[in-house]
């Protein structure tokens, strides 16, 4: 298979003591091979609850996969392993690099230490070469004198160095997926930047695909090749970088354009926010879920959940505004090319 990862109709609820949450209701996306795509839009849009359970980092319960299927490397469904098996898969063949280093990485070890940890354990790597791939792999990574680091502990490395280790730990099994849940957020905007650049040339470096889930529109375009929009637990959108920026066909990636930050961009005069909030995921509405906050809705919005137009072989959009019939509205000036 060219695809390293393959979601149909993901659907995952959270059971909670006043009902259920649908955070994941229906997700479809491919990854390829050696490809990076990224994963955008507002908290709550169930962006990370699918990349956890592609992981299988979130436990069950109170998390439940409602339906739809997970294929990893063209073999493994990943819905229906064990538990154990799962603990195998991302020890050696997936990577996750979450928001905030201090919280994922065990301030009672040192860093070679959780760096080998994985090797030794899942791919039975004896001591010395584990350090040996440690030592390169904190190299790859742009940490100086690595044999003085692997015998530091976290709280001995700067916020930006932190990450570098977390990524560091994330590759040493040389995965197959990578996953990086805003990987930027909690850094300041030069290390940000460095971060950034790091992630490129390792995504050019090695063989990983990865996923990058993030709420920066300057992550997206320094990084990705494809992009998918989320909101309220469905893709609304997705295409190449250049179709979501220069041609995007939805109300709420319109929206996204204009009300969030770039890393690029200087100016944060110019954001417009979405207003209202996104619908409660106890009991989504039945039309689509943008309705009460798009300025474009219709009737048919509220009554019929609309499927995805293709609109390339890339590019797709759910929006009613795409049926042949519906009257033909002006996206914002300044959102597109
Ligand atoms: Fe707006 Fe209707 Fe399109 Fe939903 S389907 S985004 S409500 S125009
Ligand atoms: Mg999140």
């Amino acid at each position: 298979s060219q695809n390293i990862l393959e979601v149909k109709d993901l659907k995952v609820s959270f059971s909670t003591y006043v009902g259920e949450v649908q955070a994941v209701r229906g997700v479809s996306f491919h990854l390829k091979k050696g490809e990076v795509l990224a994963i955008v839009g507002e908290s709550g849009c169930g962006k990370s609850v699918t990349a956890q359970t592609i992981m299988r980092l979130i436990p069950s319960p109170p998390s439940v996969i409602k339906g739809g299927s997970i294929l990893f490397d063209g073999k493994t469904e990943i819905t229906k392993v064990s538990n154990r098996q799962m603990e195998k898969i991302r020890g050696s063949e997936m990577g996750m690099i979450f928001q905030d280093p201090m919280t994922s990485l065990n301030p009672t070890m040192t860093v070679g230490k959780q760096i080998t940890e994985g090797l030794i354990k899942h791919q039975g790597l004896k001591k010395e070469e584990a350090d040996k791939r440690a030592l390169e792999i904190l190299k790859l990574v742009g940490i100086s004198n690595p044999e003085g680091r692997m015998v530091q502990y976290p709280h001995e490395f700067s916020g930006g160095m932190r990450q570098r280790v977390m990524i560091a730990i994330a590759l040493a099994c040389r995965p197959k997926l990578l996953i990086a849940d805003e990987p930027t957020t909690a850094l300041d905007v030069t290390i940000q930047a460095q971060i950034i650049d790091l992630m490129k040339e390792l995504s050019e470096k090695t063989e990983a695909s990865i996923i990058v889930i993030t709420h920066d529109l300057g992550v997206v375009a320094e990084m990705a090749q494809r992009v998918i929009v989320m909101y309220a637990g469905k893709v609304v959108e997705q295409g190449t970088v250049d179709e979501l920026f220069y041609d995007p066909k939805h109300p709420y990636t319109w929206g996204l354009l204009r009300s969030i930050p770039r890393l690029d961009q200087e100016k944060e005069s110019d954001l417009v926010p979405i207003p209202g909030t996104p619908p409660d995921l106890f009991a989504p509405p039945k039309g689509c879920a943008f309705a009460a906050r798009c300025p474009y809705a219709m009737k048919a919005c509220v009554e019929v959940d609309p499927e995805h137009t293709t609109l390339s072989e890339t590019h797709s959009a759910a929006c009613w505004l795409l049926h042949p019939d519906a009257p033909k509205v002006e996206r914002p000036v300044e959102v597109g090319g």
